[in-house]
């Protein structure tokens, strides 16, 4: 008998034997509201009928059509969708699996595209754990540990994290932009940088949102010297953080590539890139691709995501809940200290637990995320030191969910 591998490790000592919504339930038949949306996917909840129904009648048409072999109509009506709420510049997409192969596909084409070779990434930021995707990525040291040389031609340059820093967000962006240019005369010479890559939240590396005026920054920088700009919209896409894209909440900050994943297509393993006509061009037929990619039924769930988001108003719900819950969650950490700081953009909400003195406190953000997984509520930790426990719950939760979970978090703080 086989047994799973000590190398997977499990945020919960659940095991689930369904999902339905905002809830997932055990094996042994306890709820639990699910504030986790398995890492940010299920953003139409767990087995929206909607999705399940296209999923089930696209399983008994066609489930592999192989985009690279034969074209599949389910991928052809989701490329022009798309186009509805992508940035009308960014008119070409493709599509693969995970999130880390298609930041992968979006190095290859950033290379390809600009002849350059160089890519700047930005401290605490996750972009995947394939080799290409590890090398970017900075929010834990347990990604790139032991398994390196890793992918070449990588730069890092400051995040604008205000509150570690103990700057205003003024500031941090100050600092960071001047940082960054310092590398742009420095390590990573301009005229030899394809792209800069970055999460418009820093997701796995603590829930902060990217100031507007850094991204704006960056923009700048990168007209300036032919640099691309890549959004990795794989955690912040699809409405999570209260409009449609993480980046439209910089005014002006529209990216050259950007790239979508998780919340897609509602649980089923889907990933795209979207650039402009005349950037993909640059990049050679078959130079992209893979087996699996734009699955049929992948795709079919994905249109019937994008049908159950603009019927439901799931980005507006996100945006108002978002509030709600950071409200709720602001007033908890009021009476706990050892919360030093509730942030968030829309449903990505982070509460990062500190010691009086201000250092990470790890053991108790552990604690109570495990005590709120004891009292019914599914949550997942982050940051480099573990020290965040965010709360990324499905689009479609309601006020009163919202409620049952500051309430339930209120009691594991305590606890
Ligand atoms: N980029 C970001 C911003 C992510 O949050 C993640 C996953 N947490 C990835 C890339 C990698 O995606 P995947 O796990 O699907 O490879």
């Amino acid at each position: 008998m086989a047994q799973l591998s000590p190398a997977l490790k499990q945020a919960t000592p659940v095991q689930v034997a369904r999902g339905e919504g905002v809830h997932v339930v055990d094996t042994a038949g306890r709820r639990y509201l699910d504030f986790t949306a398995g890492i940010g996917v299920t953003s139409t909840g767990h087995c929206h009928p909607k999705v399940v129904a296209a999923a089930q009648e696209q399983v008994a048409t066609l489930i592999h059509g192989q985009y690279t072999t034969v074209m599949h109509q389910p991928l052809l009506r989701l490329a022009e969708r798309l186009g509805d709420v992508l940035p009308p510049a960014l008119d070409r997409v493709f599509f693969l699996n995970s999130g880390s192969e298609a930041v992968e596909a979006s190095v290859r084409l950033a290379r390809q595209a600009t002849g350059r070779s160089m890519v700047v990434a930005f401290d605490g930021g996750f972009h995947g754990r394939t080799m290409g995707a590890a090398a970017l990525t900075t929010s834990g040291s347990k990604i790139r540990a032991g398994i390196g040389p890793l992918m070449g031609g990588v730069a890092f340059a400051p995040f604008p994290y205000a509150f570690r820093y103990g700057w205003s967000e003024d500031e941090a962006v100050a600092f960071s932009l001047r940082e960054l240019d310092r590398l742009l005369i420095t390590a990573a010479p301009a005229a030899d940088v394809a792209a800069f890559i970055i999460e418009p939240v820093l997701g796995e590396g603590g829930y902060v949102p990217t100031p507007p005026a850094f991204l704006a920054g960056l923009r700048e920088r990168a007209d300036a010297h032919g640099i691309l700009l890549i959004a990795d919209e794989v955690q912040t896409g699809f409405g999570r953080t209260g409009k449609f894209w993480g980046h439209q909440h910089a005014e002006g900050a529209t990216p050259d590539i950007l790239i979508t994943a998780k919340g897609l297509a509602s649980g089923f393993p889907l990933s795209g890139i979207a650039a402009s006509e005349e950037l993909m061009a640059k990049a050679w037929p078959g130079s992209q691709g893979g087996t699996y990619g734009g699955n049929a039924v992948a795709c079919a769930a994905a249109l019937a995501t994008l049908d159950v988001i603009e019927e439901e108003g799931l980005v507006a719900n996100a945006a108002e809940q978002g509030l709600r819950l950071r409200d709720g969650l602001q007033k908890v950490a009021a009476d706990h200290p050892g919360i030093a700081d509730v942030r968030g953009l829309g449903l990505m909400v982070g509460n990062e637990f500190c010691t009086p003195d201000g250092a990470p406190d790890t053991a108790a953000a552990t604690r109570a995320h495990a005590a709120a997984a004891e009292k019914g509520l599914l949550l997942l930790t982050c940051g480099p030191h573990g020290n965040v426990v965010r709360m990324i719950p499905p689009l479609i939760v309601k006020a009163e969910q919202v409620d049952e979970a500051v309430a339930i978090w209120a009691e594991a703080v305590r606890a």
